[in-house]
């Protein structure tokens, strides 16, 4: 067990401070200790990067914004694809240059890429001190203290809890108006090309009235819009709780929240009931984010997604006709091993047929450990590149339509800031999350009402149409 005593709660001269004693650990921390944090990745990095800032905060350190002044250097790292990954290894690289100046640096690596590499990233980066996987957090405080008091050696620690949900940790925001709320940690869908279920374990829900106490706090906090986050939040369970009805919780006991939204939704358990309450609107945003991965049948089932193209449609449509204004995003990728032309068109197809607002694109990249990976990585690189490139011509002129089509209309947005193009205008997002451009003066978190009147490259350009501002 570790008892940690920050430098400022300290009874007693310097001279008593016995850095650490074995077992039963006492932990005198003689200075504040500086750590800076930077996370790659995903929305559920950033808010694991918010849990860890928590923690660190607990522990006695302080979080700072410039690496030079660090004690400690925690990059919070993703996995999902190879690039990813060397992105991480070049900056670890780099750093190891400013351990050579510096070398009393700590530097860890936290997240997927630790969890998935474990000792290895250390024989690949000699000069990382700690590799921690994210169910392992809550030692974090403990091992650095270990670290930075010079009684022990390199340190990992990727075995983790795995039934840990952070649940009585507060994350430390970042400044804005959109919290960040995970209700679920892990995977369990092994789709056959993805590393997550490996890196970040089986998945687990919160309980309803932690989620809800969670999302009460960042409201008390100024934040207007939660985000709810899971790699499958359609799978969220807990007891009798499905994922529909924890939105109708939240929707109804929770004050003053304005904006809900949520991702990451699975195809194949997005329900009814969901699309129901995403229909009766309220706060709840018409917004979603449904990741089609292909749109060939035969690639689906190779990528163990559980659902053909015509189900997806089926959804799609069901959605549309429901959920009034509905802004519809997905993930595609192209190059799956074994991919022909004419199975990469039908994804081209299937993103004019169900004529997604916004697509996120990528080239395969083979996950060591994961079940595609034993098949050939057969389509060639500048294939790839040739097919990403038409997927990203598609997800333009679609994006481009999707912004025209709301010329004209009314609608709601949230202000976030002033526009950094244009100190007259505030940016802000719509209900459905599009980013809309506003003229006049305004504070953030302002909902005004607009109508849409031009398109500013990616974003919409709107007026305030009546002079009402809803909340301050
Ligand atoms: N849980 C979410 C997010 C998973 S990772 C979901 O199920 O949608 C985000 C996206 O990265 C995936 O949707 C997929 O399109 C892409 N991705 C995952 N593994 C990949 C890989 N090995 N190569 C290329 N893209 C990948
Ligand atoms: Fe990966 Fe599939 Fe889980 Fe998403 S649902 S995290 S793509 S395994």
């Amino acid at each position: 067990m570790y008892i940690m005593i920050q430098s400022e709660t300290v009874i007693g001269s310097q001279s008593d401070l016995k850095p650490n004693t074995k077992n039963g650990v006492i932990i005198l921390m003689s200075q504040v200790y500086k750590v800076f944090l930077h996370t790659y990745g995903c929305q559920m990095n950033l808010y694991d990067g918010e849990l860890v800032g928590s923690l660190l905060q607990s522990g006695g350190f302080q979080l700072i914004s410039q690496p030079e002044e660090a004690d400690v250097i925690l990059i919070n790292t993703c996995a999902v694809r190879d690039h990813a990954e060397q992105r991480v290894l070049g900056r670890l690289r780099t750093l190891g240059a400013l351990k050579s100046r510096h070398p009393q640096l700590v530097i860890g690596v936290l997240g997927c890429m630790a969890q998935r590499l474990g000792e290895d990233l250390k024989k690949q980066v000699p000069t990382v001190d700690l590799v921690l996987g994210p169910d392992s957090y809550r030692s974090l405080s403990g091992l650095l203290k270990d670290q930075l008091s010079g009684h022990h050696g390199y340190l990992i620690g990727c075995s983790g809890n795995p039934q840990e949900t952070y649940g009585d940790v507060l994350p430390t925001r970042r400044e804005g108006i959109s919290a960040f709320v995970a209700i679920m940690r892990g995977c369990d869908n092994f789709c056959s090309y993805c590393v997550v279920p490996y890196a970040r374990g089986r998945e687990r829900s919160r309980p309803p009235d932690e989620v809800l106490a969670e999302i009460q706090s960042a409201v008390e906090d100024g934040f207007t819009e939660v985000v709810l986050l899971g790699q499958n939040v359609n799978s969220y369970h807990w007891e009798s709780t499905d994922f529909a009805t924890l939105l109708i919780a939240i929707a109804a006991g929770v004050k003053d929240l304005r904006r809900l939204r949520f991702m990451t939704s699975h195809p194949r358990d997005l329900s009814d009931k969901l699309i129901e309450v995403m229909a009766e609107g309220g706060i709840v945003c018409p917004s979603l984010h449904l990741p089609a991965q292909s749109g060939s049948d035969r690639i689906l089932e190779l990528m163990n997604r559980g659902y053909t193209v015509s189900q997806y449609l089926t959804k799609v449509e069901k959605l549309r006709a429901r959920v009034e204004s509905l802004a519809l995003s997905t993930d595609l990728m192209c190059g799956f091993p074994t991919e022909s032309e004419t199975e990469f068109e039908q994804t081209l197809n299937l993103m004019r047929t169900a004529r997604f607002d916004d697509a996120f694109t990528f080239k395969y990249s083979p996950r060591p450990g994961t079940k595609a990976a034993r098949l050939k990585d057969d389509v060639p690189e500048e294939v790839k590149i040739e097919r990403l490139e038409r997927m990203i011509a598609v997800t333009r002129a679609l994006a481009d339509e999707s912004r025209s089509r709301m010329i004209g209309q009314k609608v709601e947005a949230l202000l976030e800031n002033v526009s950094p193009r244009e100190a007259s205008e505030w940016t802000g997002r719509t209900r459905c999350g599009r980013v809309i451009l506003v003229p006049g003066a305004f504070r953030r978190g302002d909902i005004v009402n607009l109508q849409v009147e031009a398109v500013r490259g990616f974003s919409l350009w709107g007026q305030v149409n009546e002079s009402q501002i809803q909340v301050e």
